[in-house]
């Protein structure tokens, strides 16, 4: 198994001496500005004026350009959405670097994809949690922290690995568990993930059910309850105990089902796609249409997203959350985005 780090295992003397500049305060940036001060950190947030700035200074933390937060730190993380990270880095953060000072990331996409090209005379490494932003806030609130992977891409000081390492225990990730990877592991698993299984998979799946059934004669609100609001619960029981727990949980019936239609649905076939979908990702074939589709303005992007906002299964599902007065709570209570 690989090696896995806890909080003992981390020595974070090495980041004691050093200002953190957190470059955003969405998602990822309000929990690491804040966790890592919490742990006894010298942390300055990097912004332009706006609602972000305003939410950092109403959470006490110091606030300033994204330039001047640079010029006057010795560890710039990045957090702004990774199609703006090119330009914000070219701009604001290049210039002020010096030599010596760390350069991290989340994220591999832009460092492995070639949009930033860091100087020689930095370190570069990534700390990436695996879970939404605000868990990594909430857990390390409650004691507790989300696990993250850190990489080195270049070890200019000598020190990189070690002060990966450090930031990964100053955001709390050293009670869950702090695993090594590289920028090219870390980038192209976590496309893969999110493109043939958590997001893309999974939408997908749940549309086929929902068009199955409904094309069958099937009350659309049945459909949705079937293929869409029970799904929660089931990965609920996944994330708790596993494939075992959760089966442990539902019917012998539904287990049986389990074992002989879901391999009709997803097969040899469907991991042949998924195949040639880590193939793109790999080639670069899928991050270069990504970084063209932005610059053109995303005309692909936002066709798609208003079409698939009018699906049947997004209408009829409006209706019935708004009916469950609970649902709508959790979702109030969680006002963040969460993004994989
Ligand atoms: P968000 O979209 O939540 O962060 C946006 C932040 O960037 C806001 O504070 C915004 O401020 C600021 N910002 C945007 N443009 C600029 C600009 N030009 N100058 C200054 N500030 C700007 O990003 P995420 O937290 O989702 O993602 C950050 C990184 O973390 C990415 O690399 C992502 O891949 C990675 N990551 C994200 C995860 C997640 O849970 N979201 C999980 C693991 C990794 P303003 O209010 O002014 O617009
Ligand atoms: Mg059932
Ligand atoms: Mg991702």
């Amino acid at each position: 198994m690989a090696e896995v780090l806890y909080n003992q295992n981390i020595d974070e003397e090495v980041l004691k001496n050093k200002k953190v500049a957190v470059v955003g305060y969405g998602s990822q940036g309000h929990a690491h500005a804040q966790n890592l001060k919490e742990s006894g950190f010298d942390v300055v947030v990097g912004l332009r004026p706006g609602k972000s700035w305003d939410k950092a200074e109403q959470d006490g933390v110091e606030v300033k350009r994204v330039a001047d937060a640079v010029k006057e730190s010795d560890v710039v993380m990045v957090l702004l959405p990774d199609e703006y990270q090119p330009s914000v880095y070219e701009e604001e953060i290049k210039p002020n670097l010096d030599a010596g000072n760390a350069l991290v990331f989340a994220h591999g996409f832009n460092v492995h994809f070639n949009q930033v090209v860091p100087p020689e005379d930095v370190d570069v490494f990534l700390v990436a949690p695996k879970g939404p932003g605000h868990l990594v806030r909430r857990t390390f609130e409650e004691g507790a922290g989300v696990p993250a992977l850190y990489g080195v891409y270049q070890d200019y000081t000598g020190q990189a690995e070690k002060l990966a390492q450090a930031y990964a225990k100053g955001i709390g990730a050293g009670r869950a568990g702090v695993l090594q990877t590289s920028f090219q592991e870390e980038t192209e698993t976590d496309l893969f993930g999110e493109q043939a299984v958590l997001c893309g998979g999974l939408t997908s799946l749940v549309k086929a059910g929902f068009e199955t059934l409904t094309e069958a004669g099937y009350q659309p609100e049945v459909a949705y309850f079937e293929c869409m609001h029970e799904l929660k619960l089931i990965v609920d029981l996944m994330y708790e105990g596993g494939l075992e727990g959760m089966r442990h949980s539902i019917s012998d019936t539904a287990q049986w089902g389990d074992f002989v239609s879901g391999p009709r649905v997803v097969n040899e076939d469907t991991k042949a796609r998924m195949k040639d979908v880590l193939t793109d990702i790999q080639t670069g074939a899928f991050a270069k249409g990504w970084i063209l589709e932005n610059q053109v303005n995303r005309p692909q992007f936002n066709a798609i997203n208003v079409k698939e906002n009018q699906h049947q299964i997004e209408q009829v599902g409006k209706e019935l959350r708004e009916l469950m007065p609970f649902v709508k709570e959790q979702a109030k209570s969680k006002k963040e985005k969460e993004v994989v």
